[in-house]
């Protein structure tokens, strides 16, 4: 994770790049990764895991707070831009280039003259863009060979993001302007553009950090000068985990339940399995689902009463 934030913060500090999907991805995958982190650490903690710092403390033991760092980290999900709105903003920067040169072909709005006018503008875009999905230096078995052992990482990196483009593209012609409404499609897109920027921000850091000149190091080589060469046995691992989650979301670009979930939600929404709950209780304490609000002064007063 702080390699993804460490080279978010680089491309920022250099002042010449356009980092607002870079910075998303970081927010995004962070907010979800830290998650499953901390529930694995209460997994393995077993029922310690469950347990407050303070009754762990009272019997005698170590007060690892576990639980509260589960629930302090859920929260990231939810604020500063929820995963859900996250995906779809990165989705929309990801396509926009897309929208800008074909969008008023999709548009039905369009008139016909404009849709051709855009056609013959598409036209020139595409015939530059689309070889370069074809081949890159993903294909080449030499290259990035600076990074050593982590260069196969790298051309996998490089492979999967002309895959990614080229699936953008199809998906791009096969639904047009309905792209924007395949939720499920897009999610995938940004999770496996997601998983690569991870994968290369934990290449890049690993490199550094095995050969001294990593953010905490002094590059002086010495004892204590930060991990060395076992941050490339780390960022393998990393890497190869990484893999398997790519590809299964490839895969699942194509093979999901999407549409039959869509049709299933909108039943459930229409009553029809009511059913099911019959008999279930119900915990809540009676009241709106939403309280109708009322702006003042004292509104925020009240909103960090609730939430603290
Ligand atoms: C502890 C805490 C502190 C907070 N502090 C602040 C603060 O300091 N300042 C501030 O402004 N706000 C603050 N908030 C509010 C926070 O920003 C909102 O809770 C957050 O933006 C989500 O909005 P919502 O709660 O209205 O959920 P909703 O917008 O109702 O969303 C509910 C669920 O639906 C999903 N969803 C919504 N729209 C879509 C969509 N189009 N497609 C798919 N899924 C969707 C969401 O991702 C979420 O999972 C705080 C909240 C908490 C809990």
């Amino acid at each position: 994770m702080e390699a993804v934030h460490d080279l978010s913060a680089r491309l920022a500090d250099d002042e010449r790049n356009d980092i607002r999907i870079e910075a998303a991805l970081a927010k995004l995958w962070s907010s979800e990764l830290a998650c499953r982190v901390a529930d694995e650490l209460v997994q393995v903690r077993g029922g310690r895991g469950y347990e407050t710092a303070e009754s762990l403390a009272a019997r005698g033991e170590r007060g690892v707070p576990a639980e509260q760092l589960l629930r302090d980290l859920r929260i990231n999900r939810i604020f500063e831009g929820s995963s859900e709105i996250m995906h779809l903003l990165i989705a929309r920067e990801a396509v926009d280039a897309h929208l800008s040169v074909a969008g008023d072909i999709i548009d039905p709005d369009t008139s016909t003259a404009d849709k051709a006018r855009a056609a013959a503008r598409a036209g020139g875009f595409y015939a530059r863009w689309l070889p370069t999905l074809v081949t890159g230096p993903g294909r080449r078995p030499g290259s990035y060979a600076e990074f050593g052992p982590l260069a196969q990482h790298l051309r996998y990196v490089e492979r999967a993001s002309r895959k990614l483009a080229r699936s953008i593209f199809y998906a791009a012609g096969r639904w047009q302007g309905r792209l924007e409404q395949k939720q499920g499609f897009l999610g995938r897109m940004v999770d496996i553009g997601a998983e690569l920027y991870a994968m290369s921000a934990v290449c890049v850091r690993a490199h550094a950090d095995a050969s001294g000149k990593g953010p905490l190091q002094d590059g002086s080589g010495g004892p204590g000068d930060g991990p060395g060469k076992s941050a490339l046995l780390l960022a393998d691992a990393f890497c190869k985990q990484s893999r398997v989650r790519v590809e299964e979301l490839f895969d699942g670009l194509w093979r999901n339940t999407d549409a039959m979930d869509v049709r299933l939600a909108r039943a459930v929404l229409d009553g029809a399995f009511t059913w099911v709950e019959e008999g279930v209780l119900d915990p809540s304490i009676p009241g709106p689902w939403i309280a109708p609000s009322e702006p003042g002064p004292s509104s925020m007063d009240d909103v960090h009463r609730h939430i603290t």
